[in-house]
C-alpha cells in the first residue's frame, strides 16, 4: 500500500483527487499532472504516490502533500489536514484518480482471463476477478437492498426516457448508495454468504474491512449490464452531475456514464466492458448500438433485440458473442449506433468493425439510420411515440396562413388560396455520404461546427439536390417564416415521394421567388444566410 504513509489515513493521489489535478501520465511510482502554480497543462508536475511528494519540472515548486493542498488553498498545514479528512469523510472523492477509467486500458474484461496481481500503472495490489455466478449474486444481492429514489424514478419516467414504472421496475434500475451505508451493505452481503473480493466496486479499506466504492460525487442510478447468460457482468451509473474537466468549454456535455469500479482500490478489481444484451437470444434480426440505458429503452420501444457496447469502440468482446448468435440462428445484424457516426470517426470506425465482426460470423450486417434531428435511436422512437399520440389527441387542422406545397410531380394549385400569395421556387441540398467518405465533420450540425471543420461556406461539392418544388404563401411572409414552414414540412415524417432524408442541421436550402437566389444553412431552428454554388454538387 505505497500511496499512505504511516501518519496519515490518505495519500498524495487523494490530494490530487481533491485539487482535481489533470493527470495526464502515469508510471510504477508516480504520476504527472498539470500544476497548479505556473498554469502548465502539459503535465509537467510530478506527483510521487510512493514518497506522498510533488515537485513542478517546469517552474520548479515543490513539497509535501499537505503542503500542496494548503498552496493552492492559501492554508496552513495543519488546516490542510482537517480539510483533506473532512472532504475525504464526508465521501467527496475516491473515485479512481481522475477520469472514469478507461474501459479498454486494462486487461480483464469478462471474457477476458482473471487476472491479479498489481495494477501496471500505480502498482496497487488488485484481487483476483471473481467467476460469473459469484459477481451476479453478489450484485442481484446488493440491487435488492437497495431502492431507487423518487428523483431517479421521475427521471426515468420522463419525456427523455419515457419508461413507465413497470418497466422501470422489470430492468432493474436503483440508485447508488451513500458512503456511509458501504461498510454496513458490504457487511450483509458477507454474512449472505456472498463474495465480495474479486467483484468490481469493492476494494480493503486500509482499515482492514471490505467496503464499496460509492461516494456522493460518484452518485446515480445503477444500471445493471446482463449478459446474454442473464447474469449481471457489471454496473453501470448515470452519474446525477457528469464529471468535468475545469478546464472544458462549457458546451462539452462531460462524462455521464461510469462503471462501477475499484481498480484504483487496494484488492480492487477492474470492471472490464463487459456488453449487455436485452431481448431474444434467439432472434433473426438484432440491434447493437452504444450504451445500455439506451439499448433498454429502445427496446421496450421497439420491442426488438438489442445487444449494448460501452463505447462505440469497445467491440474486442462482440467477436464470441457474433459467434454465438450465429449458432442460436442469427442472421441479421442492424447497426444502430448514434448518429454521429457521420460526424465522428472514432464512431464510424467502431461501426466499421461491427460490420466485419458480423461478416466473419456469416451475418449480414446493415447500418441503421433515421431522423437526423434525433441523436439515438432511443430519442428518435420516442420522437415518434410522442409525435403518435400529439396526432391522437388533435385531428385534423384546416391549414389557415399556412403555406401551400406543390405535391409531388403536380402543378401547385395556387386557386384553392384565398389570400393574396406569392409563389416561391424552392431547392433542399443535403451532404452526400458516398463510398469511401463514412463522415463529415460537420454533418448534422451546426455553422459553428461547419466552422470548425475549417468552411466558411458550406461546400457544395459534398452536396447533392434531393428537392426541387414550389410553394405559395401569403404576400406579406419574410424568408424566416417560409424557412420556419419548408422545415416543419420536411423535418419529420417527409411527404410521398420526397428523396432526401428528413430536413436536418447541415442541410442547405435555396430560396427563390424570381428577384434572386438566397441560400441558407440550417442550425437546429435557426437558418444562416450562406453562399453556396449550386452548379458543384454531386449529380
Ligand atoms: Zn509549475
Amino acid at each position: 500500500m505505497g500511496s499512505f504513509s504511516q501518519d496519515f489515513p490518505f495519500g498524495i493521489m487523494d490530494v490530487v483527487e481533491l485539487l482535481h489535478l489533470h493527470i495526464r501520465r502515469r508510471q510504477a511510482d508516480s504520476a504527472y499532472t498539470d500544476c497548479p502554480f505556473c498554469g502548465d497543462r502539459r503535465g509537467k508536475m510530478n506527483v510521487n504516490f510512493v514518497k506522498n511528494v510533488w515537485r513542478c519540472n517546469y517552474c520548479g515548486e515543490h513539497g509535501g502533500m499537505l503542503n500542496l493542498y494548503a498552496r493552492v488553498n492559501n492554508t496552513t498545514n495543519s488546516e490542510a489536514y482537517r480539510e483533506i479528512c473532512d472532504a475525504l469523510q464526508a465521501g467527496d472523492t475516491s473515485w479512481g484518480y481522475g477520469e472514469a477509467e478507461s474501459t479498454d486500458a486494462y486487461a480483464g474484461g469478462p471474457s477476458r482471463e482473471p487476472h491479479a496481481g498489481s495494477r501496471p500503472d500505480t502498482g496497487i495490489p488488485q484481487a483476483e476477478r471473481a467467476g460469473p455466478q459469484e459477481i451476479h449474486q453478489t450484485y442481484s444481492l446488493l440491487m435488492e437492498m437497495l431502492s431507487l429514489t423518487s428523483t431517479h424514478r421521475a427521471h426515468l419516467r420522463s419525456e427523455k426516457r419515457g419508461l413507465s414504472d413497470e418497466q422501470i421496475d422489470s430492468l432493474g434500475f436503483k440508485s447508488t448508495p451513500p458512503y456511509f451505508l458501504c461498510r454496513s451493505l458490504t457487511d450483509r452481503l458477507i454474512k449472505q454468504g456472498c463474495r465480495v473480493e474479486g467483484v468490481p466496486g469493492f476494494y480493503l479499506h486500509e482499515g482492514g474491512y471490505w467496503t464499496a466504492k460509492f461516494s456522493s460525487r460518484t452518485a446515480g442510478i445503477l444500471i445493471p449490464a446482463v449478459g446474454i447468460d442473464g447474469l449481471i457482468h457489471g454496473m453501470q451509473i448515470l452519474l446525477d452531475v457528469p464529471f468535468k474537466d475545469k478546464d472544458d468549454p462549457p458546451e462539452k456535455a462531460g462524462t455521464k456514464y461510469i462503471w462501477l469500479s475499484s481498480s484504483a482500490k487496494n484488492m480492487g478489481v477492474t470492471s472490464g466492458s463487459p456488453v449487455h444484451f436485452i431481448g431474444n437470444p434467439f432472434a433473426r434480426t438484432i440491434y447493437v448500438t452504444e450504451g445500455i440505458l439506451k439499448a433498454d429503452i429502445a427496446h421496450v420501444l421497439l420491442n426488438r433485440s438489442f445487444v449494448a457496447v460501452a463505447g462505440a469502440n469497445n467491440v474486442a468482446q462482440l467477436g464470441p458473442l457474433f459467434e454465438l448468435l450465429a449458432q442460436n440462428g442469427t442472421e441479421l445484424i442492424i447497426e444502430a449506433h448514434d448518429m454521429d457516426k457521420y460526424s465522428n470517426e472514432m464512431i464510424a470506425k467502431g461501426s466499421s468493425r461491427i460490420y466485419l465482426l458480423a461478416r466473419q460470423q456469416g451475418m449480414e450486417c446493415r447500418r441503421l439510420t433515421w431522423n437526423p434531428n434525433y441523436k439515438g435511436i432511443d430519442d428518435w422512437q420516442l420522437a415518434l411515440r410522442r409525435e403518435k399520440q400529439q396526432k391522437e389527441g388533435e385531428g385534423q387542422n384546416p391549414q389557415k396562413g399556412k403555406a401551400l406545397f406543390c405535391q409531388e410531380g403536380k402543378g401547385l394549385s395556387v386557386g384553392l388560396l384565398d389570400f393574396p400569395h406569392r409563389r416561391y421556387r424552392f431547392r433542399i441540398y443535403q451532404l452526400c455520404f458516398d463510398a469511401g467518405q463514412e463522415t463529415i465533420p460537420f454533418a448534422f450540425k451546426g455553422i459553428r461546427d461547419l466552422h470548425k471543420a475549417g468552411y466558411e461556406q458550406p461546400p457544395a461539392s459534398e452536396y447533392r439536390l434531393v428537392c426541387d418544388s414550389e410553394l405559395a404563401c401569403p404576400e406579406e411572409w419574410k424568408d424566416t417564416e417560409i424557412l420556419e414552414q419548408i422545415s416543419a414540412h420536411y423535418g419529420n415524417q417527409v411527404p410521398e415521394g420526397y428523396r432526401g432524408r428528413p430536413l436536418a442541421s447541415s442541410d442547405v436550402v435555396e430560396l427563390d421567388d424570381g428577384t434572386g437566389r438566397r441560400y441558407f444553412y440550417i442550425d437546429g431552428r435557426t437558418f444562416e444566410p450562406v453562399r453556396f454554388s449550386p452548379f458543384l454538387v454531386k449529380k
